[in-house]
């Protein structure tokens, strides 16, 4: 037997999704996808590498049936979610868990993975737009087939789409939620009750378009969809699972067709926060006054210099300013780091 057929047995027995995903990787295997399978509750595609889609047995309930994505590993040393992702794999592969809608769960970037990197060649999740003309490397290619799966799987109605990560810096939030750009579209209640039934009341609602994946599905697609911050990057092995106990719950809740118990909807129990600057890298001369060990939603007196390229500076002149995402290390034209205020909805 051919090595790609003993990884998808054992995948078949196991649910190791982690696991054949990386075997692989590796190989940059192509002869074991599209390969169908029964479990207790669902039919089981292997549609590429990392990216498995289940449907359920037997009549839809009674609610409608939803189309549900669960992404991991979009950067691929962010290992908790991956984690995560798996366990819910093993779970439906055992019976433990049934699965009563449409699923989607998506490895999102397994060559980074192995390399325990954030990326390849580039940051995966800049490039989910339809018209991307940057040169081909291995994320354009993956960001494309990630694309051409969405599409195939969304319905009409009923898509919702989480896109699990953790961030590089530590947070005075340790977990947060990115809402995508909505433009004049209200945002859902529902699902920021949701969020704070998984331990996630931090939310930033984003300023403009993306070439994140969660933005491609809520824009494209309609979904609800959101990238989920669960903490810092830790390395396989090294996460205390006990920290995603909520989340790994609703979402398992959300899969089975239960109903996740919320809370309505109370501004008081959040932190919300808005976009009101983004630092970029604009030449050699460009400087950036924040420490390395600076934590996710530190605020700064009003008036802190934060950066500064001759005479072009970033003053904060909004009460609370903080920053988010600081990352001085990127080429010129990125973005260096977002900076936010409190907001209300
Ligand atoms: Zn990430």
């Amino acid at each position: 037997m051919s090595t790609d057929k003993v990884s998808f047995q054992e995948f078949a027995e196991n649910g190791d999704l982690l696991k054949l995903t990386m075997r692989q990787a590796a190989l940059q295997s192509e002869s074991a996808f599209l390969k169908s399978i029964e479990w207790p509750s669902c039919r089981v595609t292997l549609i590429d590498t990392g990216i498995l889609l289940l449907e359920p047995k037997g009549p839809a309930p009674t609610s409608e049936r939803k189309n549900i994505v669960i992404s991991c590993g979009v950067h691929g040393n962010e290992t908790a979610p991956i984690e995560i992702v798996n366990q819910i794999v093993k779970d439906i592969c055992s019976g433990q868990l049934k699965v009563k809608s449409s699923l989607l769960l998506i490895i999102g970037n397994p060559l980074a993975i192995i390399e325990g990197n954030r990326f390849t060649a580039e940051n995966l999740n800049r490039l989910f737009k339809e018209n991307l003309n940057t040169g081909e490397n291995y994320e354009t290619i993956r960001a494309k087939k990630l694309m051409n799966v969405l599409k195939s799987f969304y319905g009409e109605a009923n898509n919702i789409h989480y896109d699990l990560h953790t961030a590089i810096r530590a947070s005075v939030h340790e977990k947060f939620a990115i809402y995508p750009y909505q433009g004049d579209k209200p945002c859902s209640l529902d699902q920021l009750s949701f969020l704070q039934a998984s331990g996630i009341n931090t939310i930033l609602f984003s300023h403009a378009p993306a070439g994140t994946f969660s933005y491609h599905s809520n824009n494209v697609y309609g979904a609800d969809a959101f990238t989920i911050e669960l903490g810092q990057v830790k390395n396989f092995g090294k996460n205390d699972m006990r920290n995603f106990l909520d989340i790994s719950r609703n979402l398992k809740l959300l899969i089975q067709g239960e109903v996740v118990p919320i809370r309505k909807f109370d501004a008081e129990e959040f932190n919300l926060f808005s976009v009101c600057h983004e630092i970029i890298n604009t030449s050699d001369n460009f400087r950036f006054h924040i420490t390395e060990d600076i934590k996710n939603f530190t605020t700064f007196p009003t008036g802190t210099l934060l950066s500064e390229d001759g005479d072009n500076q970033y003053r904060t002149s909004n009460r609370d300013e903080s920053i988010v995402f600081p990352n001085p290390n990127v080429p010129v034209g990125q973005r260096v780091a977002l900076v936010i205020k409190p907001t209300d909805i």
